[in-house]
């Protein structure tokens, strides 16, 4: 059923020379199916395709794009074991993630679908013509959403079905009504054409125009690369490490059109430690973080790899204790070799710099591929004075920082940089004392956390998963839940213009019954 090809449109094609397998970590060895990367010819294919799509695809109806959405994720749930025990392969990630992962990849896709098929989420607004208007008549203005055209989607590693092929990005793409070229994560290149597979099923079956979806294999930055620059390319979602995301941002800033990156990068997810707590749930704390530090090997975005303290004997005494609980949880397997020599280099470069401390390493020999999970502390001095205490160590590690005071704690806050996340630990009003080192955090993050673990990413309407960069390259937007449609549109006015020609959506008779804003009511009225 995978057969290594690229989908240009509803075609399969393997034009080119280079190919490529995915990895085994848990085994250690390469998978049996041969993948042919995408040629510059067939990037320009499908680019093409999705321009053509694109003109039919944009004034397609919510009713059909929610008919669209919904059965991918019926074709997705088809693929049942095939994609269950291919995920598993290529991830060294147990079935339990893979099926959790795919029920929201489902609930993503089902969820634009009721978002498009009820329609509000245009934001129609009208403003009806006063021609008797004095000293100036005014013209009828009519504001709604419209889509951007081709979006090219970068399939995360860490995420290979909710942030890949037929994650977040692209349903909240076409739900926009935009075609979407994916660029396969190397990694689950299987995983990525079992879900490519579903989508032009769905696509074939529901009557949606030819290269509405391409699915191109890469080995390499290039294909990637060459996308981004493609002048039919309008916008670009990504997920993945600072280094890629900042290389995309400046290769779209550099075309003649630029288009907007929307990427989702390294974050190391602060979380505030108040002295009464650690003071009262010192052991119960220490075990709880120890869990969300190694959960998913470490593997996830919001994973917390920094703790802020204020110094005293508790801060100690939870550094020893979380130190301990980290040491008596088993180590995972990593997603792919890389993955492992990235997360030890960069474990490395930490534990070299001048006054870090490692309170916890796991240092037994480990099957190839399994994180050793790590503990360091530091003085907020340190973590103030060098820079490199700040890189994002993806996998099993964590970070205690002790600060002198409230003062140096709110300083070390002030000086990161953007997180996706931050967390307060505090005892019940404890929080009350610390106002500025809390407004200090939220300058800093996109999500506030009290009491709990940064760690697992509700999809829901009102979650913001972004941040000042290098959280996202854009901190006004989510890229989960479903406000992150509004990446991929942009406002557009029509001006007396005539009712028939208008869409369906702005429409003196309100034909879809849908919320709009008109003279600045919100009203489902007719005019
Ligand atoms: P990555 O290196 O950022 O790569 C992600 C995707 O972007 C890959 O498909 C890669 O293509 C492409 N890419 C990377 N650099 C590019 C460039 N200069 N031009 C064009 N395309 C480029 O991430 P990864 O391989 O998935 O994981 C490696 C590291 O990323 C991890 O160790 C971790 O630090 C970080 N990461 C962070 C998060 C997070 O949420 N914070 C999530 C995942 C990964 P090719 O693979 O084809 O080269």
């Amino acid at each position: 059923m995978i057969t290594g090809k690229n989908y240009i449109g509803n075609q399969l094609s393997a034009k080119g020379s280079n190919t490529f397998t995915t990895f085994n970590p848990e085994l250690n060895l390469e998978n049996e199916t041969v993948f042919t990367e995408a040629t510059s010819q067939e990037i320009d294919e499908a680019v093409n395709l999705a321009t053509t799509a694109f003109k039919e695809f944009r004034t397609i109806s919510g009713t059909k794009k929610a008919e669209f959405l919904n059965t991918i994720a019926d074709e997705i749930l088809a693929l049942d074991d095939t994609l269950i025990k291919t995920y598993c392969l290529e991830t060294g990630l147990p079935e339990g993630r893979a099926k959790g992962e795919r029920g929201r990849t489902v609930g993503q896709l089902r969820s634009f679908a009721n978002l498009v098929a009820e329609g509000s989420w245009v934001e129609a607004t009208i403003d009806i013509a006063q021609p008797n208007r004095e000293p100036m008549p005014k013209s009828d203005i009519r504001k709604m959403l419209i889509p951007l055209g081709p979006v090219v989607v970068f399939g995360a590693s860490n995420f290979p079905l909710a942030y890949s092929t037929a994650g977040g990005d692209t349903a909240a793409a076409l739900a926009s009504g935009c075609p979407v070229i994916v660029k396969s994560h190397p990694m689950h290149a299987g995983t990525g054409a079992l879900v490519a597979s579903a989508i032009v099923k769905a696509a074939q079956k529901t009557g949606m125009p030819n290269g509405v979806f391409s699915n191109l294999n890469s080995s390499g930055i290039e294909v990637g690369q060459q996308l981004v620059k493609h002048p039919k390319v309008k916008a670009v979602g990504f997920t993945g490490s600072i280094k890629g995301g900042r290389a995309l941002l400046d290769a779209a800033a550099k075309r003649a059109e630029p288009i907007p990156v929307f990427a989702e990068m390294g974050s190391i997810n602060p979380v505030v430690i108040l002295p009464k707590a650690l003071e009262n749930r010192n052991q119960e704390i220490a075990k709880t973080y120890a869990g969300s530090i190694t959960l998913g090997t470490g593997q996830f975005c919001t994973n917390p790899g920094l703790l802020l303290g204020i110094k005293s004997d508790a801060l100690s005494s939870f550094v020893n204790t979380l130190s301990q609980e980290i040491m008596d949880i088993n180590p995972s397997c990593m997603l792919h070799p890389n993955i492992k020599k990235g997360y030890n280099a960069n474990k490395e470069k930490i534990v070299s710099q001048k006054n870090v401390a490692i309170t916890a390493n796991y240092e037994s020999e480990l099957q190839d591929n399994y994180a050793n999970q790590a503990i360091v502390s530091v003085s907020g001095k340190s973590f103030l004075e060098n820079p490199t205490l700040h890189l994002e160590v993806f996998g099993p590690f964590s970070m205690v920082v002790q600060c002198e005071n409230e003062a140096e704690l709110e300083e070390a806050i002030a000086h990161l940089e953007g997180q996706l996340t931050g967390t307060v630990i505090s005892d019940e009003n404890e929080i009350d004392n610390y106002e500025s080192v809390i407004a200090a955090l939220q300058n800093r993050v996109g999500r506030i956390i009290f009491n709990g673990v940064p760690t697992g990413v509700e999809v829901c309407e009102s979650m913001v998963h972004g941040g000042p960069y290098p959280a996202s390259t854009d901190s006004r937007f989510t890229a989960v839940g479903i406000s992150s449609i509004k990446r991929w549109v942009r406002p557009f006015s029509y001006q007396d213009w005539p009712n028939n020609l208008l869409p369906k959506e702005l429409q003196n008779e309100n034909p879809n019954s849908i919320f709009r804003t008109v003279e600045g009511e919100r009203t489902k009225n007719k005019i």
